[in-house]
């Protein structure tokens, strides 16, 4: 069983009986007293608080930080060894010591002295780097566990990179017995959620924001209702969206959400990969690397959608035969021998959404006239998708240099985007794919209202707001009306198939996306 922790950070023994309550209501699994918050701390505030702890019957663990550390109120070393030696006599189910400082002597000899008395004290030896990674984690578990062969080793680094978060899996891989390895910073979050995969003892989860006791810890709500945590196993599948930045992504809460609902044991995780075509080209190397990682395919978004396409170029991988003409690919499966394809289901997504605005008639599109507003990354992919149903498409942008790049590539025409409602201004279908009118400048649109008529299929590829400017006065005019939401469910169904062989279920999807925004 791997312990999703909740670490108690009260400074007085009144917050602290409200934590562990809350901590016990949210389904901790095991508390961890972090009693060197605790102001004023003594052996008498430590029997008050082991009281509070033991009246619920989770397992504790009780640390007493040293503040080189991170430990709180810079408490001499003679305390924090009392405190510890005392929690073993008052029935902690673990101590956590830190493993600089059981080095000495006299602090392992007392330490050792209370654990012999006790029934099932166990002791964890925990080494922290608030900074970076450590030179060799295996080095540090070697010598951890040289010195003190029953004890649990806890390592804590700070990821500055998700790439620094492989070292964590392969410690867990090559080591046996009980261990906790986990990464902090945002980039280390995978490692906190996939610690029950790999077995660790304990992974540690915060009450709210509020309460978090290092960064990157994930709350345990987060931890259980969007994570899936009770279902992973060693056996789960995992999924992903690699993206910077990553946490504002919808895709972990609906695909987790269908994930749950068709019962499959997998899990889809925010993969936060900073950097450009150098640093993506390592993780999904690190990642193809460790086929027993289970990692099984990726949602691709800003900034890494055409490192994508170059990487599966340059690695000699299968592409879908439209994704190399849009110039882009935002899903990765890793198949068998670590094989990985890619698609673009931006296109699809947009396609389809547009089909189902129109009553599901494919062939409506042959020959009809679409005005696209934008030159970048979902613009090609939308104009990829409408030359491919023989439509006649002019792009509009305010870089003019890109829109005629992008027009001519297609075969298509361009104009400046004050022509847009001008002279030659006709068009079946407008097709927003620029960020006007986006959250927060929700007041602006990119076609004047009066250029909008009922003859028209108006889609804004915007998802937030859902209704935005554009689609309001296209609704006023009496056009039909596409939005991003429609895109962002389609292509996100279409990314399902490819994860599961299964179909998504399109009304969750759009709840939960709903619920999100
Ligand atoms: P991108 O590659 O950065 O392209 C942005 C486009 O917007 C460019 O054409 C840019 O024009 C134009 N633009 C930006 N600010 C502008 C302004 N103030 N006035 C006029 N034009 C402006 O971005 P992308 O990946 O294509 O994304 C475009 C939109 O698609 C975003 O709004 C995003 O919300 C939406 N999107 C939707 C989905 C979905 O599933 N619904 C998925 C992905 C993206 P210049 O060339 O002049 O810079």
């Amino acid at each position: 069983m791997t312990y999703l922790t909740v670490p108690l950070s009260a400074q007085n023994i009144c917050q602290l009986k409200e934590q562990t309550q809350n901590a016990f209501e949210s389904g901790a699994q095991m508390l961890e007293f972090r009693s060197d918050y605790i102001e004023n701390l003594d052996l008498e505030k430590l029997g008050e608080a082991i009281e509070i702890l033991k009246e619920i019957t989770l397992p504790i663990i009780v640390t007493c930080r040293d503040s080189k550390e991170g430990g709180q109120n810079d408490l001499p070393q003679s305390l924090r060894t009392q405190i510890l030696c005392a929690a073993i006599r008052l029935g902690a189910d673990y101590i956590d010591c830190e493993y600089a400082n059981y080095k000495k002597h006299e602090v392992a000899n007392e330490i050792e002295a209370a654990l012999s008395n006790a029934n099932s004290c166990r002791l964890v030896l925990s080494c922290h780097n608030f900074k970076s990674t450590f030179d060799d984690l295996r080095v540090i578990y070697d010598s951890i566990i040289s010195v003190c062969s029953h004890a649990i080793p806890k390592i804590v680094y700070t990821a500055k990179h998700i790439n620094d978060c492989f070292e964590c899996f392969d410690l867990y891989r090559e080591s046996d017995g009980d261990l906790i390895v986990l990464c902090m910073g945002e980039a280390g979050i995978i490692t906190r959620i996939l610690a029950k995969k790999f077995g660790a003892l304990l992974t540690f989860t915060s009450l709210d924001d509020g309460t978090k006791t290092a960064s990157g810890q994930v709350s345990i709500s987060q931890m259980r209702d969007l994570y899936r945590y009770d279902s992973i196993d060693k056996d789960t599948q995992i999924y992903g969206i690699i993206a910077a930045p990553v946490a504002h992504s919808m895709s972990p809460a609906i695909h987790n959400a269908c994930f749950a609902q068709a019962k499959l044991n997998k899990v889809y995780l925010p993969m936060l990969v900073d950097g450009d075509e150098l640093e993506f080209n390592e993780f999904v190397d690190m990642v193809r690397l460790r086929s027993w990682l289970d990692f099984r395919g990726f949602s691709v978004s800003i900034p890494h959608k055409e490192n994508a396409l170059k990487y599966l170029i340059n690695r000699g991988q299968t592409l879908e035969p439209l994704a190399s003409e849009i110039g882009s690919i935002n899903t990765i499966m890793i198949g068998d021998g670590s094989a990985a394809s890619g698609f673009n289901t931006d296109y699809k997504g947009a396609m389809d959404a547009l089909v189902e605005s129109i009553g599901g008639d494919k062939n409506w599109l042959n020959h009809k006239h679409a005005a696209i507003i934008g030159a970048g990354g979902v613009a090609r992919a939308i104009v990829a998708g409408l030359i491919d149903r023989d439509c006649h498409v002019t792009i509009y942008n305010r870089t003019t240099s890109r829109a005629h790049r992008l027009a001519e590539e297609f075969a298509c025409y361009w104009s400046q985007l004050e022509q847009i409602g001008g002279e030659d201004w006709n068009p079946d279908v407008v097709i927003n794919c620029t960020s006007v009118g986006m959250c927060p400048n929700i007041e602006n649109t990119p076609v004047p209202s009066k250029s909008l008529s009922d003859k028209m299929v108006v889609f804004d590829t915007i998802y937030n707001p859902i209704e935005t400017l554009l689609l309001e006065d296209a609704k006023k005019a009496g056009a039909k009306i596409v939005s991003g939401v429609d895109m962002f469910v389609a292509q996100a169904m279409e990314q399902f198939v490819h994860f599961t062989n299964e179909k998504g279920d399109q009304e969750l999807m759009r709840k939960t996306v709903f619920d999100w925004l």
